[in-house]
């Protein structure tokens, strides 16, 4: 016989080579009637049905499981069964590797997403889960390549840092000093001056301040890597690890910068609706069995596939904080005292229940909140000429709150100090960040857009913990 090459089940189901032999490699997912075998290879959520006949040793069969990983050799033939146009008439077949059937946890059914979470090491086998994560990576490689079309360098920011004044959420220390006897100080603290690096440090939560750096002498530059927030937010929009996309670009103001990130949201969702159909229709499809379960009118106006065909070409939404801040004192919740947090007073920081009415229910579109408050809004961002606001800026999705939070930056050297102070975040500290504001300041801007926000959004799932593949959380770092 000829030496063949495996070939991928997602080539096999498109093919009309009939007649000829192949070699498939996968896991079984079903065994039904001591002869039909649907084999799943990971190359698409779609199933080969293969079809073996008395040739086939018995013992051979009798160990075929669902599970096991098995090569196949046989005959590309038409299929007379609905729902599949090819199938494989089995020649050879060989297990190479058993699966215990009795304490295989996935059975062919439906199991719960709380139930995968614990067995997170093997939820990458059912049909959800990889088509969750074949839209990750469209949705991670539609990022680069939007950046890299436009001219921006992806740069690498530290993931180890020394500077904890940036205040965007409680951090993870990193140490490599004996826990049980730190080396002291002659006041009893932790002498972190004989640690690893010589000072105190800490696992990132952004990279924007070191992507300014490079923004002032590159003009275009993106981050994308893995941030931390030590935060005990135990709700199903936060992760302790989670990826982050910053881009930074000199020259850009505000406007400049909401440009860029609806841009940005536009085309990564218009990739993976192009480049995942069987995956998204997969997704719309588990959503709307969910949705049956649901009294009829709290279920979702459009399906997954309308939804994201209406964010990609209808445009966001764009006002002020304050008038947001009016649109939710005279809404119906807040009247009839239905919100958790009542907003009575401009100021008032906005929480996810806010940013879902004015998305979900007042503008059912994407909405870009600016000018904010100073006192609710980071230390670098530029303050506007009413000594009030900030030149923020949020973007809301509907399901989600907050996706991107991004602002001009304050490139006024004598502004950004006496902000710094008033904030008490020490300017000795981050004399570097200053710097750039000595030597050649200009006007920027930038966004952090929350990559696994982004994938929610898009594979309609609901927790952030099923769609990274191994979550890290409070309590929660088993695999
Ligand atoms: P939130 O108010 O929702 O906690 P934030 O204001 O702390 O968010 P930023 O510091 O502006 O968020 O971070 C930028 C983006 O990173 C957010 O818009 C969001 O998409 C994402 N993000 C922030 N914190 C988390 C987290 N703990 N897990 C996952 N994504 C996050
Ligand atoms: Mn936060």
């Amino acid at each position: 016989m000829e030496t063949l090459k495996r070939t991928k089940v997602k080539e096999l189901l498109n093919s009309t080579a009939y007649g000829t032999d192949v070699i498939v490699k996968g896991w079984v997912r079903t065994f039904r009637n001591d002869k039909f075998i649907a084999i799943n290879d990971g190359s698409t959520i779609n199933n080969i049905q293969a079809v073996v006949d008395s040739t086939i040793d018995e013992t051979l069969l009798k160990r075929l499981t669902t599970g096991a990983a098995i090569s196949i050799t046989g005959e590309l033939i038409e299929s007379i069964g609905k729902g599949q146009k090819v199938e494989i008439q089995v020649k050879t077949l060989e297990i190479l590797g058993d699966s215990d059937a009795e304490k295989f946890p996935l059975q062919p059914k439906k199991h719960s997403l709380e139930f995968l979470r614990e067995i997170a090491h093997l939820r990458f086998r059912t049909n959800t889960f990889n088509a969750v994560f074949k839209v990750r990576h469209a949705l991670a490689f539609a990022i680069h390549q939007f950046f890299n079309e436009r001219g921006f360098v992806y740069l690498h920011t530290p993931i180890i840092t020394a500077s904890d004044a940036e205040g965007a959420g409680e951090m993870f220390r990193v140490t490599s000093l004996d826990f049980d006897n730190p080396p002291r100080t002659e006041d009893g603290k932790v002498d972190f001056k004989q640690d690893f690096f010589g000072k105190s440090t800490n696992l990132t939560v952004s990279g924007q301040l070191e992507g300014e750096l490079a923004a002032m002498a590159l003009g275009e530059i993106y981050t994308f890597g893995p941030t931390f927030r030590a935060e005990n937010s135990n709700t199903t929009r936060h992760l302790a690890e989670f990826w982050m996309i910053e881009p930074e670009v000199a020259f850009n103001d505000l406007n400049d910068n909401m440009n860029l990130a609806e841009d940005l949201l536009k085309y990564v969702i218009t990739y993976a609706l192009e480049t995942c159909e069987d995956e998204l229709e997969f997704l719309k499809n588990r959503l709307l069995e969910e949705e049956k379960q649901k009294p009829q009118d709290e279920r979702a106006e459009m399906d997954l596939l309308a939804k994201l065909h209406f964010v990609s070409s209808n445009d966001f939404i764009r006002l002020s904080y304050t008038e947001a801040i009016e649109i939710l004192k005279n809404s119906t919740p807040n009247k009839k005292k239905k919100f958790k947090y009542l907003i009575e007073n401009w100021g008032a920081d906005l929480q996810s229940e806010h940013e879902r009415y004015l998305v979900e229910k007042h503008f059912k579109k994407p909405v870009i909140l600016t000018d904010y408050p100073k006192d609710i809004k980071a230390f670098y961002m530029r303050q506007n000429e009413d000594g009030k606001t900030v030149r923020a800026m949020d973007i809301l999705f509907p399901g989600i709150g907050e996706i991107v939070g991004g602002s001009q930056r304050e490139e006024r050297l004598d502004f950004l100090e006496k902000r710094m102070q008033e904030m008490n975040i020490p300017t000795e500290d981050l004399y570097w960040y200053l710097d750039t504001r000595k030597f050649g300041t200009a006007p920027h801007a930038g966004f952090g857009l929350g990559f696994e926000r982004l994938v929610l959004f898009v594979t309609g799932m609901t927790n952030i913990r099923d769609v990274i593949p191994f979550p890290r959380a409070p309590k929660t770092a088993e695999f």
